[in-house]
């Protein structure tokens, strides 16, 4: 296995002392050459070998490099483990007001480096480990990533938990423990093939199993009415039932005691197997009902920004909020007996309308269960919910059908049904008279054969909404949430998003972490608007050599694994354009394929002279069901492989498609990029956290003046961004005035000849049709993205990228002031405006 071999012996002293198991071991140990760690190994090294034998159960010569991460990685978790059961008894001891973020996503990604990193040992780790023969890195790259979310707003989620633990605040996140993640993706012969994510399957060491905390979640049934001397009283009977137990996973904070909680459910049947059936030898139908059972938190749904009124989804929405309120009231009880407390202790946060149904559940339990009365229960529920909207896309607004929802949750519906009778009559009061604006309102949507809209009933129920950008907040009040900020006037608020600079600085990019600590020292790490002292540097020539020493590496490391990975191998001096994101019409991957066509059509008529060398590289899901999506990755490898294997090209210009973009591939990623792809259609992506961790690691942008990228233009400033296209207010007009593409498509040359050769088969000479339904989209069926109307402006912007490049100075000057000035995009600071504005909670030192 390597040189760890030469120890000639074991010592089962470690930092946690002799085990029981010492004496035993020693009598008949194996022959001392293989079992005694020198005195000099350090104590983590000491723990590394402990670890291999007790957890892993191995020598050193038995070894797999798996035995070698088990035991790195148990040898952090007791760092860890120390100090979550210090942090849980502060929270108990304190009684804080804590905050629950209800999420059906998080996207963590790996943990072992992370949890290093944090804890402050990665460099103890990497020393111990190099002791014994290995390496960290090669280490790090054999945990399968936990992958419980789609992109962006799962990602999300597990960049708060970061921010939430490093600042010491009591947060908690409950999803779900999915046993399949995000499907894996391959690419075969240009397609995506999607392939099960059995994460699971050799265990997952950063997860503890929690017996002692399951709760029973139930469904269907009906509800029987008692009238009462107080008034109706609700009974909801017959109902199945399943069970949630509850998986922890510890959230350790950057350079503090604290380690919080995430709180994943599992869904398991409450009885093994119907033992009737079981006697009479029918065992399939014996397992078939836990089967139905353990389904719930079987799979995730791999939909982005797009819902289908799936049962099992309903299911897995009430099955999660459920337990998780169940739990939190559990919580509150073993320490009060005052329901009015709970707004003192409790701030719940929905991540999205997925865990809507938890206002109907909070009701639930405080009406039927605990029997208070319901104007006190929902004074008591609007206090404690907020809501986080994440997008204006109709496509992915959430609504249930009444027949599905009453048939699953009958006693929620009678509830939703009163929360809105109660709400139409204070709007009623309120605006006598217009009853189109309650039919609007009305968290029951008559016109589309009766539904529940759940972003109304989460609107309604929480004091505080937010959008995730600046524009974003200001389009859901003028449009989406026009009305309801009418009837609520203050409650729609703002916070920008961020990301944690742990995992997409420190983490992913160590050698520019080491050049700034350098140059500013470790300020940054606690407050990323720290780096604004570099700004001077970036007038520094020696600096900007440094920095640019640091961008070479990590884009010789990508293309190392690229070629690995796909076989197209990359100049490293050619400017690396990447566009990484899940795969949808309205990201436009197609108008950055589109410049790809028209710089291909440059090179092979001649006008070589000006072009800048390019590597274009991709990555992202396409949902399963989205057959646009799943075309738009084939024609990126049609395009690839056309381009990649013409002579006339040659290194001028490359096309890469990434398979299988996920966390662990983005840390790769971004890091490696030059330019930043944030192309959207402006009005439509909401924020955006993609375009933060690229500037973050020295990529410029080029994007339209859509989510954050307006921010991320204010602060880095307008020089240092490449901005086109149309202004969400000039989409708005453009649509209102009959947008006709024919007319861009005829007046510009360029981007005729590209869509002709796409739509005509050139890409796909085996299949010439392939593509036709593309220029179907774009010409015939009216461009609802505006990819025509964008082109010529994108174009002209790219050309000018182009030449930037050429000069190197220039360049990373500007790349450095985009690092220097990015610090707002910290999601600490996002946190810290949540923690202000919205929860109230304070932070717990242990
Ligand atoms: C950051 C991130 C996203 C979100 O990217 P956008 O460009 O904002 O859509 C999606 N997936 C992964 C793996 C990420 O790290």
């Amino acid at each position: 296995m390597g040189s760890h071999t030469q120890a000639n012996g074991w010592h089962f002293v470690n930092s946690h002392g002799k085990t029981p198991m010492t004496a035993a071991k020693e009598s008949n140990k194996p022959k001392a050459s293989t079992l005694v760690i020198t005195t000099e190994k350090t104590p983590i090294a000491q723990a590394l070998q402990n670890h291999l034998i007790f957890s892993a159960f191995k020598t050193s010569e038995a070894s797999t490099p798996r035995d070698w991460y088990v035991a790195t990685g148990y040898t952090i978790r007791d760092h860890v483990v120390e100090r979550w059961v210090k942090t849980a008894e502060a929270y108990n001891a304190q009684d804080p007001k804590r905050v629950y973020y209800l999420s059906l996503e998080f996207l963590l990604g790996r943990m072992l480096q992370n949890a290093a990193l944090n804890l402050g040992i990665e460099g103890e780790v990497a020393e111990g480990l190099k002791t014994l023969g290995h390496k960290l890195e090669d280490v790090v790259e054999l945990e399968n990533d936990a992958a419980l979310g789609n992109g962006g707003l799962g990602r999300l989620a597990a960049c708060f938990l970061d921010s939430m633990a490093s600042m010491d605040i009591p947060g908690t996140g409950y999803g779900i423990r999915y046993e399949y993640g995000m499907f894996r993706q391959s690419i075969s012969q240009g397609q995506q093939v999607e392939n099960p994510d059995n994460w699971l399957r050799y265990g997952n060491i950063w997860e503890f199993q929690r017996p002692e905390s399951q709760y029973p979640v139930r469904f269907y049934g009906r509800v029987v009415e008692f009238p009462t001397a107080k008034g109706m009283e609700y009974h909801w009977v017959d109902a199945e039932s399943v069970l949630a137990i509850a998986y922890d996973m510890p959230v350790p904070g950057y350079d503090t005691e604290t380690v919080n909680t995430l709180r994943l459910w599992s869904a398991k049947a409450a009885r093994e197997f119907d033992l009737a059936h079981f006697n009479e030898g029918n065992y399939e139908k014996a397992v078939e009902e836990r089967n139905a059972y353990e389904n719930i938190s079987k799979v995730l749904y791999p939909n982005d920004t797009s819902v289908l009124g799936k049962e099992l989804r309903l299911k897995q929405q009430y099955f999660f909020v459920s337990a998780s309120i169940q739990d939190i009231l559990r919580r509150f009880l073993a320490k009060h007996d005052d329901w009015s407390v709970l707004p003192d202790k409790v701030a719940i946060q929905l991540n999205d309308t997925h865990p809507a149904i938890a206002v109907a559940e909070l009701m639930y339990q405080l009406v039927d269960v605990h029997h208070l009365d319901w104007d006190k229960a929902w004074k008591i529920s609007e206090k404690v919910f907020a809501y986080t909207n994440h997008t204006l896309m109709p496509e992915a607004l959430e609504t249930w059908s009444v027949e599905m929802f009453g048939r699953l949750l009958p006693r929620h519906l009678g509830i939703i049904y009163r929360i809105n009778h109660e709400f139409l009559q204070m709007v009623n009061h309120k605006f006598p008279g217009d009853t189109d604006l309650l039919r609007r309102v009305s968290i029951i949507d008559e016109e589309h054969g009766r539904r529940v809209r759940m972003a109304h009933l989460a609107v309604i129920g929480s004091h505080t909404v937010n959008g995730v950008a600046a524009l974003h907040s200001e389009l859901l009040k003028s449009t989406l949430f026009a009305d309801f900020n009418r009837i609520f006037p203050g409650r729609f608020i703002n916070i920008t998003n961020g990301i944690t600079p742990r995992r997409w600085l420190n983490q992913c990019n160590p050698g520019l972490t080491k050049l700034l600590e350098s140059v500013i020292g470790k300020d940054f790490h606690h407050d990323l608007y720290k780096l604004r002292a570099l700004e001077p540097l970036a007038d520094d020539a020696d600096f900007r050599k440094a920095f640019h020493a640091v961008k070479l590496a990590n884009k010789e490391r990508l293309a190392k694994r690229i070629e690995q990975v796909t076989g197209v191998r990359l100049n490293p001096a050619a400017l690396f354009d990447v566009q990484i994101k899940r795969i949808h019409e309205y990201k436009r991957q197609l108008l950055n394929v589109l410049h790809i066509v028209t710089l291909y059509n440059r090179i092979r008529s001649g006008h070589v002279k000006d072009i800048t060398p390019r590597a274009v590289i991709f990555g992202g899901k396409a949902a399963p069901g989205y057959w646009m999506a799943k075309l738009i990755i084939r024609l990126i490898n049609d395009v690839a492989s056309i381009v990649n294997e013409d002579p006339a090209v040659g290194d001028k210009l490359k096309v890469v498609f990434y398979p299988n973009y996920e966390v662990s591939a983005a840390e790769l990623l971004f890091p490696g990029s030059d330019l930043s792809e944030q192309i959207s259609t402006a009005g439509t992506e909401a924020s955006g956290t993609g375009n933060m961790k690229m500037a973050l690691n020295g990529a410029l942008t080029i994007g339209t003046l859509d989510g954050a990228n307006v921010e991320i233009r204010e602060e880095v400033g307008e020089d240092n961004i490449f901005i086109f296209g149309l202004t969400t207010q000039q989409v708005a007009e453009l649509k209102a005035n009959h947008y006709n593409p024919w007319d861009y498509y005829h007046g510009n040359p360029e981007l005729k000849q590209a869509l002709d050769m796409i739509t005509n088969g050139f890409f796909s000479v085996d299949e010439p049709d392939r593509y036709r339904a593309i220029g179907e989209a774009l010409l015939q069926n009216g461009d609802q993205y505006l990819l025509l109307a964008d082109y010529a402006s994108y174009i002209d912007t790219q050309d000018a990228v182009g030449q930037l490049y050429r000069d190197k100075d220039e360049w990373n000057r500007r790349a450095i002031l985009n690092v220097a000035r990015i610090g707002k995009f910290s999601s600490d600071r996002t946190i810290g405006e949540y923690v202000e504005k919205v929860w109230h909670v304070k932070p717990v030192q242990h």
